[in-house]
């Protein structure tokens, strides 16, 4: 699943790609999931073997393609990436892995949009490193069994409850990350405003990172077009007049919410008053997918308090009603 904030221009993608901390030492944040990996990671170097099966999940921009590849970094592993949607039979994950070095790292981005029948494959292959090839149809198929290489997976997932439970207890290390704190924020500005070579006082670099919706790739995506705007403008260092006036014009609020999120909260505070609604519902009425609504829009609005779940529904608390300056007389959290 791609958010609106990952770059498709390949200039974009680039900068992205060198704004990538290496090494868990340079990642900002996610203290705890930094701390688990290392002692993960350790563990394997001293053995000498490939590292425990890893799923990170978590929203999109939070880090995981660049765990990823700071795991096969560490440990001193070639990365083979691939994701979900390309592995649409089990042909293509008996390519991928019989084709693995031996301790290479295979990162499966979106590993829940696998076609179900390499879901099963990978079973076998993260448990015993061996996968079964059928050859033929029908009464005369037989099934060939292939070593594999030891190898780790690293999955990534906007959305683990859609993983089946088999797979998921597969990997041996679960890391769900969270969002961002704005100091940690200031922390990535900070690295990437030096590497872009932008100069970012504090108050510049706070507001950014209020801006950004708790997401490092958003806070380097918005310090892009900042750095556009003093180019064009021909200011040295960026000012927060710079930052509002720049920001402003990408549709991106006091508070980091972008279009989408907006538009979802003005349908469930002005069209349904309130809610609850459901999510199909709520995608129609925005015209976009209920899975972007659910694994991108909707965590951060409930993150920051303005948007509940309920059996019966999404709702929306008097905080996204105060948001919006809309009066919350019959707002009621049912
Ligand atoms: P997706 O769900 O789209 O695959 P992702 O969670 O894999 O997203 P990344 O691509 O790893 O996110 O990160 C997006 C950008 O944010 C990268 O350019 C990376 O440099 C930056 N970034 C992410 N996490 C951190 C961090 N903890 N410290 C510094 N930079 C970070």
């Amino acid at each position: 699943l791609r958010d609106a904030d990952t770059p498709v221009d390949e200039t974009e993608l680039a900068i992205e790609g060198a704004l990538r901390p290496a090494s868990l030492s340079e990642f900002v944040g996610q203290q705890k999931v930094r701390g688990q990996l290392q002692l993960l990671l350790e563990a394997a170097r001293i053995q000498q073997r490939p590292a425990d099966h890893i799923l990170l999940s978590g929203p999109p921009g939070l880090g995981k393609t660049t765990l990823a590849m700071i795991v096969a970094h560490e440990s001193g592993r070639p990365l083979r990436l691939s994701s979900g949607p390309a592995i649409q039979h089990a042909g293509d994950l008996a390519a991928l892995l019989s084709s693995l070095t031996p301790g290479e790292v295979l990162f499966i981005d979106e590993v829940h949009r696998m076609a179900r029948s390499a879901e099963e494959m990978l079973y076998l292959a993260m448990e015993d490193f061996r996968i079964d090839i059928m050859v033929g149809k029908g009464a005369g198929a037989t099934s060939i069994p292939l070593d594999l290489a030891p190898f780790t997976l690293v999955g990534a997932t906007t959305r683990s409850g859609l993983l089946p439970n088999p797979l998921r207890d597969r990997f041996g290390f679960t890391a769900h990350l969270e969002y961002y704190e704005a100091e940690e924020l200031e922390h990535v500005l900070e690295r990437s405003a030096r590497m872009l070579g932008v100069e970012l006082p504090p108050a510049a670099r706070a507001e950014i990172a209020r801006r950004s919706r708790g997401t490092p790739r958003i806070a380097n995506r918005l310090l892009r077009r900042v750095r556009d705007y003093l180019i064009v403008h021909a200011d040295g260092a960026a000012s927060t007049a710079a930052v509002d006036a720049a920001l402003d014009l990408y549709d991106v609020d006091r508070i980091g919410l972008d279009r989408l999120d907006r538009a979802v909260l003005e349908a469930l505070v002005r069209r349904f008053r309130g809610g609850p609604v459901g999510l199909s519902t709520l995608s129609v009425a925005v015209g976009e997918e209920a899975e972007t609504i659910e694994s991108v829009v909707e965590p951060y609005l409930v993150r920051i308090g303005f948007m509940g779940r309920t059996p019966r529904g999404r709702v929306a608390t008097p905080e996204a009603y105060a948001h919006l300056g809309v009066p919350h007389a019959d707002s009621v959290l049912r």
